[in-house]
């Protein structure tokens, strides 16, 4: 039997976070991940990406990785423009407005990942166990057990970060409660006849919104937002007429498309946990809520989880207390839960907002005013830019780009 004090179920973004912080932070981690990310390539551009917020850029910079992940590739973009198709309103937001050099970075997932995990190898206190999954889950009153390939580990908590489909999260019996979309996200890397400029492109229409993101150098990142015919009809098409499909919805400054080099979709819905935590367990990231991606907060979402859950750990170590007690972990909840509802709600109001409906002046009407409203008034531009780089609400030291030294 190995014996730690964390054991962390996924390696993904938020679990190596999740592990790379309570490593920092001198608390023993035994991190299971069932696929090892494959190697950095400087030719190829991977197809999922994330706007990293100025939230998750400082947690990553807390923990040594962000320097990793800048000298692999990062777009940042200082400028972020949103309109729609039906109207003249739009709105612009720029970081000068709150005095920021940028208001996010487009970074490869696996990126990301490579980043935390070139941290966690040089950490002695962290074993990482890759291939490694949940054959099961025991948990006791003084420890929780989990098998894994015929090696047992234990440990005084175990964090699940194992993904929309946490198979800890169904171990632990924890329901959650969501909505399947009626909506596909098409995403694609497309090489473009211009250098990419500092800027992200989103456009609402009656079908769903459509992203241009640029990536480094002649990339951009696209994503559409349609029904699941009609992406699979798009995922027919001849390249040729797929790029001219996707220029023909965008400004025409934004250069013509060259080539497509990656092209996938994905189902959509928003889920989200009923209970955090459990005896000895905690849900971090998308095991414990997923969001529609329209604003880009997914996984910044799951990066505060994972800052807060390691300030209750560290708090309760430094008190020479049991950091798989109840007492630490509801506070995790109590702090996390309610601002992941609201978030879940308002990414849901602006998808219900955009969509086809009965009241289609009214609504239409709402939209310009909120639009016209977040462009022009500049206190609420400004608080729009900061809850989208994750600056407003009570934030984890991580956040604050300082480990948390435990009270
Ligand atoms: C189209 C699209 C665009 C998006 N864009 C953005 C964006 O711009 N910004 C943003 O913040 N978010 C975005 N998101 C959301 C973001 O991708 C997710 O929130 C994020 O990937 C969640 O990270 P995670 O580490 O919690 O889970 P995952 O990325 O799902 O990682 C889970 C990890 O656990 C491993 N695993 C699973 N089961 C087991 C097991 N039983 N045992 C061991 N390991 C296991 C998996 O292999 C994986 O490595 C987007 C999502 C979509 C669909």
């Amino acid at each position: 039997m190995v014996s730690t004090d964390v054991i962390v179920v996924g390696g993904g973004m938020v679990g190596a976070l999740t592990a790379a912080a309570l490593g920092a932070c001198g608390i023993d981690v035994v991190l299971l991940e069932k696929t090892a990310p494959a190697p950095f390539d400087a030719e190829v551009h991977d197809l999922r990406v994330s706007a990293v917020s100025e939230a998750s850029e400082r947690m990553l910079e807390a923990v040594g990785a962000w320097d990793g992940i800048r000298q692999m590739r990062l777009c940042p973009y200082r400028r972020m423009l949103v309109w729609e198709s039906q109207s003249t309103a739009q709105t612009l937001f720029d970081s000068s407005t709150i005095g920021l050099p940028h208001l996010g970075h487009i970074v490869e997932n696996r990126v990301i990942q490579l980043g935390l995990w070139q941290q966690l190898q040089e950490m002695d206190n962290v074993t990482m166990v890759c291939p490694g999954q949940v054959d099961s889950l025991q948990i006791e009153t003084e420890r929780v057990v989990i098998s894994s390939g015929g090696q047992e580990y234990s440990a005084a908590l175990v964090v699940a970060a194992d993904g929309a489909n946490s198979a800890v999260r169904s171990m632990a019996n924890i329901d959650v409660e969501g909505e399947t979309y009626n909506q596909h996200a098409l995403v694609a890397t497309v090489a473009t006849d211009e250098p990419q400029q500092d800027i992200t492109w989103q456009r609402f229409t009656p079908n769903g919104p459509q992203a241009f993101l640029p990536l480094s150098g002649h990339r951009a990142s696209m994503v559409w937002y349609e029904s699941g015919e009609t992406i699979a009809m798009l995922k027919q098409l001849p390249d040729d007429e797929f790029l001219r499909a996707m220029e023909s919805s965008f400004p025409e400054r934004l250069g013509g498309l060259r080539s497509l080099e990656g092209l996938g979709s994905f189902p959509l819905k928003w889920q989200h946990a009923n209970d955090y935590v459990g005896p000895r367990l905690a849900l971090v990231g998308d095991a414990a809520h997923s969001v529609h991606p329209l604003a880009g907060q997914g996984v910044n979402m799951g990066m505060l989880d994972a800052a807060a859950l390691v300030e209750c750990i560290v708090d309760q170590h430094a008190k020479g207390g049991d950091i798989g007690s109840s007492r630490g972990l509801r506070r995790y909840e109590r702090w996390r839960r309610p601002q992941n509802n609201v978030m879940i709600r308002m990414l849901d109001g602006i998808h219900q907002a955009f969509q086809p409906q009965s009241h289609a002046v009214v609504i239409s009407t709402l939209r310009g005013f909120a639009l016209r409203g977040a462009d022009k008034i500049r206190p609420l531009n400004a608080l729009c830019i900061k809850l989208a780089m994750g600056l407003e609400g009570d934030l984890p030291q991580l956040a604050r780009g300082r480990l948390p030294a435990g009270v």
